[in-house]
């Protein structure tokens, strides 16, 4: 969890809400340790501490050896059957999870669909899977709703936009859906960006997090926050155009990444050999069949190609390879290379390139831990507790 230490910059006025990201990011903290790195004075420390116990949010955990003659109990933020319902949608496939609130999975089902289909439809099946894995549990409060899909999304609104993976479906075809079924709060985003952002929470770092499955996505994560552009659509990697003559994009344009190194364009170009979808060809190449790898090896090559440019514009920390294509041991070695090969010494200084997983537990980590930095956002806590809101 984020450590935020910005209790000196505020001049010891730390607010309720950074108090409690304080607390929540330490995993407890003592009264003593809490004036020592708050600054505050004890009265209003304290005040603000009765607050936040008076909500629930925090709770006095074990005891603390006896300091000065008085005996006092560790402060903790309340997590305790709090969790967070993530629905990872992929194109093929989409998993439904219950995690709690540090996004480790307590239940979760896969369900195999087409996300071609009515919005209605294929929404509706995962809000009815999320009702019967909440319904598993006893005594848990439901924080909120995480929803990952492979498009565009508008976090703000958390609309659906230009999806060309999601033909008729309405923008608010999410939000509308979700809602419906529970009243928490939402948050929707890109997969990528998600699963970036879930990378980032077992790493740390400046992250550039490409997903290679059906599609390509990429997520940027920099000083802990997914990177989103003047449009929201920074790392949108998949059309950038490599050649001007070369294959037919989904786009409708000729050229595009997507289009030689998505798990879609291979299936395409080794349907005659009987790999017609991403888990034959991922199979294939675990297996060592040597078409598969060959495809892979070409699609890898164009990849770290397009690649070089993102790594040399962000110079991160990690370069991570996730999804059923992108996590395979012959992609992540051959876009290492390419890399490496394209980009200067002071960019590959220090950088690593790794795969990371090749299904949806990173975005559904990095979907907890969004709809915690909603609810639990500074600002968010102190607007409740504001004097007009109680
Ligand atoms: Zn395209």
């Amino acid at each position: 969890m984020t450590v935020e230490r910005t209790p000196a910059s505020l001049g010891g006025a730390t607010s309720h809400g950074h108090l409690l990201n304080l607390i929540r990011s330490a995993d407890g903290l003592s009264r003593q340790q809490l004036l020592a790195e708050t600054g505050m004075s004890r009265a209003t420390l304290y005040e603000r501490l009765e607050a936040l116990l008076r909500r629930g949010w925090i709770y006095e955990g074990e005891a603390l050896e006896a300091t000065g003659g008085r005996r006092s109990r560790k402060i903790r933020f309340d997590s305790r059957g709090r969790v967070v319902l993530a629905l990872a949608l992929g194109q093929t496939h989409a998993t439904v999870a219950v995690v709690d609130t540090d996004g480790s999975e307590l239940r979760s089902t896969t369900i195999i669909h087409d996300i071609g289909g009515p919005a209605g439809e294929v929404l509706g099946r995962l809000t009815d899977a999320g009702e019967t894995l909440l319904a598993q549990g006893t005594g848990e409060v439901l924080v909120g709703v995480g929803v990952s899909v492979p498009a565009p999304v508008d976090v703000a609104s958390g609309h659906v936009v230009h999806p060309t993976t999601l033909p008729g479906w309405q923008p608010d075809a999410i939000v509308e859906a979700v809602s419906q079924a529970w009243s928490v709060p939402l948050v929707v985003e890109n997969d990528a960006r998600a699963a970036a952002l879930g990378e980032w929470e077992a790493g740390r770092g400046t992250l550039v997090y490409v997903k290679v499955g059906t599609g390509i996505g990429c997520g940027i994560v920099v000083d802990g926050e997914i990177l989103r552009g003047a449009h929201g659509a920074a790392g949108d990697i998949g059309h950038i155009r490599i050649t001007d003559d070369g294959p037919r994009c989904r786009c409708g344009r000729n050229g595009c990444l997507a289009a030689y190194s998505s798990g879609r364009a291979i299936a395409d170009r080794l349907a005659a050999e009987g790999l017609s979808d991403v888990d034959a060809i991922r199979q294939a190449a675990l297996d060592g069949g040597k078409s598969s790898l060959e495809a892979l090896t070409q699609a890898a090559e164009v990849l770290g190609r397009a690649l070089a440019a993102t790594i040399t514009t962000i110079n991160p920390d990690r370069l991570v390879l996730g999804g059923r294509i992108g996590a395979l041991p012959v992609l992540v070695d051959n876009v290492s290379s390419r890399v490496f090969a394209d980009v200067v010494e002071r960019i590959a200084d220090g950088l690593v390139v790794e795969a990371g997983d090749p299904h949806d537990r990173t975005a559904i980590a990095g979907l907890a831990a969004l709809v915690m930095r909603k609810v639990y956002d500074p600002a968010a806590i102190d607007r409740a507790l504001a004097p007009s809101a109680q």
